[in-house]
């Protein structure tokens, strides 16, 4: 497993106390669910100055420059609408995203690596259809051997999903701590903590 494995997955990138700053396209949606799309303070303040953002919400802290004073955004949206890709990138994030971070195998959301279903040596490739999340445990027992061969079963069978597809599967992890001015412009699939 690579060194940034972990940390790539962490999901608080810009801590509270940063007070970040929940994205909307021009549509009002998130600009992304999964990491949910946030900024540094520093950023959507920038983005303000440089009109790219209209502010919906704020914090109450201020921060204050020699000629002005603005208070912290806690939601913009961006004036031009972004077009979301329709095409689904084929990497690690969103290969763990649609396996829900869930060995497909035992249902573990521990230690989680990539198995090939047919493994390399026996001409498996690494496709959508072919890699699944599999825990440590589930992959050095299957080795590389086949699914006959190792006894084990798939939950689901590995498949290429689309944008819509992942937004849906972001959409349930939520994110530790959230602030109350994004909850109207949120909608989580499971329930939110008061
Ligand atoms: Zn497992």
């Amino acid at each position: 497993m690579d060194g940034d494995f972990r940390t790539e997955f962490v999901r608080d990138k810009v801590p509270l106390r940063q007070m970040p700053a929940l994205v909307l396209n021009a549509d009002y949606r998130p600009l992304s669910y999964y990491p949910l799309s946030l900024w540094a303070w520093q950023d959507a303040v920038k983005a303000v100055f440089l009109d790219r953002v209209d502010i919906l919400a704020e914090y109450e802290q201020v921060v204050r420059s020699q000629h002005m004073e603005i208070r912290v955004p806690s939601v913009v949206v961006l004036r031009d609408y972004v077009k979301p890709r329709k095409r689904v990138a084929f990497t690690r994030f969103n290969l763990f995203l649609r396996d829900e971070f869930c060995c497909q195998y035992c249902g573990s959301h521990q230690d989680l690596t990539f198995d090939h279903v047919l493994p390399r040596k026996l001409g498996g490739i690494t496709s959508w259809e072919n890699v699944v999340a599999a825990c440590a445990p589930c992959n050095l027992k299957k080795g590389s051997k086949t699914l006959r061969e190792a006894g084990m079963k798939l939950r689901q069978q590995p498949f290429r999903p689309d944008a819509e597809k992942l937004r849906n599967l972001g959409r349930r992890f939520p994110p530790h701590h959230l602030h109350e001015s994004w909850l109207d412009y949120l909608y989580w699939d499971t329930e939110l903590e008061a």
